[in-house]
């Protein structure tokens, strides 16, 4: 298994990372910010659409009725002059020009200026353009010229114009400021000439007769009324677009006047044609919106309802009609849109900009708030990384346990010592992998944990797929469920090579060296138990003859050997059962439990005689080298009695065997005398 290294690990930073937030919020606000400012234009051009709509239609029908009332005053006119044109003093005064006619037909013409108050010339021309009356309005005055003051209107436009009329015709002139005698008249005087032929009681062209409609008051009327409804500019234009009126009155009778440079072509080049070639309409250009119409003050549609016998006596001229065909233009420039816009006030602008703001903040509060969340789960994903890696790859091993001892989670490191799989080891329990002894030893630990929380260096054998074992020093935390303990956390630590050593040191505390057999200390020990249970004991004391000879003789070393084949034949010759030891020197000691005098002296004569018939060979040599050796044996007698005591009367023994002759079986007295 791949190990962490400290590299590995990446290092996570506390502070948030303000980069990566400004570059995603740059990206996404990119994005969202887009799309708002297309919603809001698309919001915006429907809005500003509809607010157009209204307020063109707040002026619909005062467009509507400017120019019906045009219509009106015009055709008044008309009707006025074909009224006056029946009267017999015209027929009368041409056939016979006497004073008293000429008084009558004047008075006529004063009568209508002063009645009417819009005519400032009411006239009769000869038929070659000399005035022959001519009645002047003026200041409300009506006043006959005198027949010295006539003028000749030959050249004048409206004569050549008139020269072609029929009978029942009228030419109607373009509205022109008044001239005269060659000079325009100031202040301006607005007019429309209407002339119509006038016959002889023989039905003869006899003369024209002229009428100045002065269109003063109808202009100043309709200025007045733009001025109060308009919300934009309202304006009306001759057919060559010259202003006959304009919010800006220096733009006006560009027609009439040289100085006078501007055409509505000039002004609004773009709307110029639309306009001209339109009876009515709606449309927008850069500057703003226009609703237009055309006026046609004598046109079809207009309000006077002749009959057909009228229609037939009085008749306009085309081209008139076409030199009057006036247009009435409102103009709403962009400025008064947006001034009734919500998108251009104070507060739509705050709105929308808070909008964009508020957007953004929230935006950027997503972010910091996913970089916040993206950030903790990287670094519990780190964590929990590193916590499963240190779990797994503890150097001590990890399993977690159920009630009945059944594994229900173990880590690597343990599956690497057991030498199985993980799908081997789950759901079985703990104890099939553990040595019969340990077996026992965890079932009490098992037991031990319903009652305690924690149990801490159980040592247990763990045996190995691999058949080997090892030890391992187990400490467990029980976690309870319902007041009983469900699981235990258990820690293992491999303690084999502390046990190995262990033994190694115990063995060498209690064996001797050359013999291998126990040493003193040892046989002490092991023969506790054995004085403490109530078994019978025979002890025998064992000492080499004549030891001192071998070393003399064939030196320490072959001396040790002989020592080593002591032990060895005490090892044959003697049970199992037998506790056997070197005390020191060539001093050897055997308890034999569980036997009764005959048996123990039996064995002890039975080594004794083995003892007498080994051999031992001197190194490199056919040279034997014999030995015997003398046994004192003493019984314990009562339960109580010491191992000291008994030794004390073996060794009694022995030095009687010794003291009477040597390689023999000695008992201690109380033996012999069965006094125990
Ligand atoms: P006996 O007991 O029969 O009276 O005579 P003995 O020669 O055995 O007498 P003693 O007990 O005085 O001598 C024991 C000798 O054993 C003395 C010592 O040099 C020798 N000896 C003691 N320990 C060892 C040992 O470990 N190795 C060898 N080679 N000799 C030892
Ligand atoms: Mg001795
Ligand atoms: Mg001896």
């Amino acid at each position: 298994m791949h190990q962490k290294q400290l590299s590995d690990i990446p290092v996570v930073n506390n502070k948030l990372n303000w980069q990566r937030v400004t570059k995603r919020f740059l990206a996404f606000y990119t994005f969202i910010a887009v799309i708002l400012a297309a919603s809001i234009y698309t919001v915006f051009k429907n809005y500003t659409n509809n607010l157009e709509k209204k307020i063109m239609l707040h002026e619909e029908v005062f467009i509507a009725s400017t120019k019906q009332s045009l219509q009106t005053e015009i055709q008044t006119q008309l009707r006025v002059m074909e009224m006056t044109t029946k009267s017999p003093l015209f027929a009368r005064f041409i056939e016979k020009p006497s004073q008293q006619n000429r008084e009558h037909l004047s008075v006529l013409f004063k009568n209508l200026s002063s009645t009417f108050t819009r005519f400032n010339q009411v006239r009769l021309l000869s038929l070659d353009g000399l005035e022959r009356i001519r009645v002047d309005y003026d200041d409300g005055q009506a006043r006959v010229i005198p027949q010295e003051g006539l003028q000749d209107k030959q050249k004048r436009n409206y004569y050549k114009e008139s020269k072609t009329l029929k009978v029942g015709e009228v030419f109607i002139s373009a509205i022109e400021l008044n001239e005269e005698h060659g000079q325009i008249e100031i202040p301006y005087k607005p007019v429309i000439r209407f002339v119509t032929l006038i016959n002889d009681s023989h039905n003869k062209p006899a003369g024209y007769f002229v009428i100045n409609y002065l269109a003063t008051d109808l202009l100043n009327d309709f200025r007045a009324k733009m001025k109060l409804r308009i919300e934009g500019q309202g304006m009306l234009i001759d057919p060559q677009g010259y202003w006959i009126s304009n919010h800006q009155r220096s733009n006006e009778w560009g027609g009439s006047l040289p100085d006078v440079e501007y055409k509505f072509e000039d002004l609004y080049p773009e709307a110029w044609e639309t306009v001209r070639d339109n009876e009515s309409g709606l449309f927008k250009t850069d500057k703003g919106l226009f609703r237009h119409v055309s006026i046609k003050p004598f046109g079809t549609n207009s309000i006077s309802q002749k009959t057909k016998d009228e229609q037939k006596r009085f008749h306009i001229l085309d081209k008139s009609k076409k030199i009057n065909d006036w247009k009435l233009i409102i103009f709403l420039p962009n400025g008064v849109i947006e001034e009734a816009s919500f998108f251009y006030a104070p507060a739509g602008r705050v709105i929308l900009t808070a909008l964009f703001v508020f957007t953004a903040a929230i935006l950027l509060l997503l972010l910091i708030l996913q970089e916040q969340k993206r950030r903790k789960y990287t670094y519990d994903a780190l964590i929990k990384d590193q916590l499963t890696d240190l779990y797994e790859n503890a150097p001590c091993g990890y399993h977690s346990l159920d009630k009945n001892g059944t594994i229900i989670k173990i880590n690597k490191t343990e599956l690497e010592w057991l030498g199985y799989t993980k799908e081997e080891v789950l759901g079985k329990n703990f104890a099939s992998f553990l040595t019969p002894k340990s077996k026992e030893t965890f079932t009490n630990f098992l037991i031990s944990l319903k009652s305690q929380s924690k149990i801490e260096g159980v040592v247990l054998e763990i045996q190995c797929k691999q058949n080997h074992t090892f030890f391992v020093s187990t400490s467990a935390t029980s976690i309870s469920g319902n007041g009983h303990f469900a699981v235990a956390r258990t820690s293992s630590f491999n303690i084999t090579d502390r046990i190995i050593l262990e033994r190694k040191l115990a063995y060498i505390a209690n064996t001797d060296e050359l013999t291998n057999m126990s040493n003193r200390r040892h046989f002490f020990k092991r023969a506790e138990p054995e004085f403490a249970s109530e078994k019978s004991l025979y002890l025998f004391m064992i000492d080499a003859d004549h030891f001192k000879h071998i070393n003399d003789q064939y030196g320490h070393d072959v001396g040790d050997n002989v020592l080593k084949m002591i032990a060895k034949t005490m090892q044959s010759s003697l049970s199992e059962a037998a506790l056997k030891a070197r005390l020191g020197g060539e001093e050897f000691v055997v308890l034999l439990p569980d036997v009764n005098a005959d048996e123990a002296y039996l064995a002890a004569e039975k080594l004794r005689a083995e003892m007498e018939n080994s051999i031992t060979y001197l190194a490199n040599s056919e040279q034997e080298i014999k030995i015997t050796i003398s046994i004192g044996v003493a019984a314990r007698r009562y339960q109580s009695e010491s191992i000291d005591e008994v030794l004390k009367h073996a060794d009694e023994a022995l030095y009687t065997a010794k003291s009477t002759g040597r390689n023999k079986v000695i008992f201690a007295k109380h033996v012999i005398e069965g006094s125990y």
